[in-house]
């Protein structure tokens, strides 16, 4: 018997298929069509790791496009299946940080994975994996790249509070000859400095969780680490943590 969960967010759609272990897990991009991404997310993962439909029991979706999923068993919301599926990874976790694509949160949560609490900010595209991409690709790079490219650095202060304006200071520093690393970090600690304000305004307690494709840039750990004087744990893949939740979820209601 399995279990599937299925997080379609703004820029990618994720899968966990599991049996109280995690058997397999997919990302793709989300593309223009969440029904179509979480289609194919559930698709592979029965193809690819060689199992019969009728032995998924439950499939739960979560993240935005959690509404254009019809296959699925239940919808949960992405900060419930965030808890859970970041308690299963570390039962010592009791305070998430998650940066996705359009939004950042961050989830209090008691020792057994449940919400106590928390805060969202969906509402502006800094400090999310939005601001990123633009910054990245006004640098004429990719994402996956900054972390490289911040090597060396010293952190060219970003002072905008947009993501619009701040795409325009970043284009004056490029032709003011700012160094390219200097203004990469520039670029991760002002993440770094939103995704710390979020923590500040929940009361932040040990063990403290990075997740969402934003925590792969392995130099913001470090810099989020500095400013909350606490070590953050980062799961292996930390994107597939909301999906992971939602098959966790399935995993209990199968048993
Ligand atoms: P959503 O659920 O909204 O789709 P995700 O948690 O999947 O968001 O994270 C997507 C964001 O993660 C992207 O906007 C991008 O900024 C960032 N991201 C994804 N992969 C990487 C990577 N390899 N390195 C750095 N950032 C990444």
């Amino acid at each position: 018997m399995y279990s599937i969960g299925i997080d379609s967010g703004s820029v990618a759609t994720k899968g966990v298929l599991f049996n109280g272990s995690i058997i397999k897990e997919i990302t793709i991009p989300t593309g223009w069509s969440p029904k179509m991404a979480s289609e194919e997310v559930l698709n592979r993962l029965i193809k690819e790791s060689n199992i019969q439909k009728e032995h998924v029991k439950k499939i739960i979706g979560t993240g935005y496009g959690r509404v254009s999923m019809p296959f699925v068993d239940k919808t949960i919301t992405e900060i419930t299946c965030h808890a859970k599926g970041a308690h299963f990874l570390n039962p010592t976790v009791q305070t998430i940080l998650d940066i996705g694509g359009q939004d950042s949160k961050v989830i209090k949560i008691d020792e057994d994975g449940n919400v106590i609490d928390f805060l969202m900010n969906d509402k502006c595209a800094a400090g999310t994996g939005r601001f990123l991409q633009v910054m990245a690709n006004v640098l004429g790079k990719d994402v996956s790249d900054l972390d490289l490219l911040t090597k060396g650095g010293e952190p060219e202060p970003i002072t905008s509070m947009c993501t619009v304006f701040a795409e325009s200071e970043v284009i004056s520093l490029l032709a003011k000859g700012i160094p390219l690393e200097n203004i990469a970090s520039g670029i991760i600690h002002s993440i770094g400095n939103r995704g710390v304000s979020l923590l500040d305004r929940i009361s932040i307690v040990d063990v403290v969780a990075f997740t969402g494709g934003v925590a792969k840039i392995n130099v913001l750990k470090k810099v989020i680490e500095e400013k909350i004087e606490k070590n953050i744990y980062i799961p292996e893949n930390s994107q597939i943590v909301g999906a992971l939740g939602a098959a966790v979820i399935g995993w209990e209601k199968i048993e």
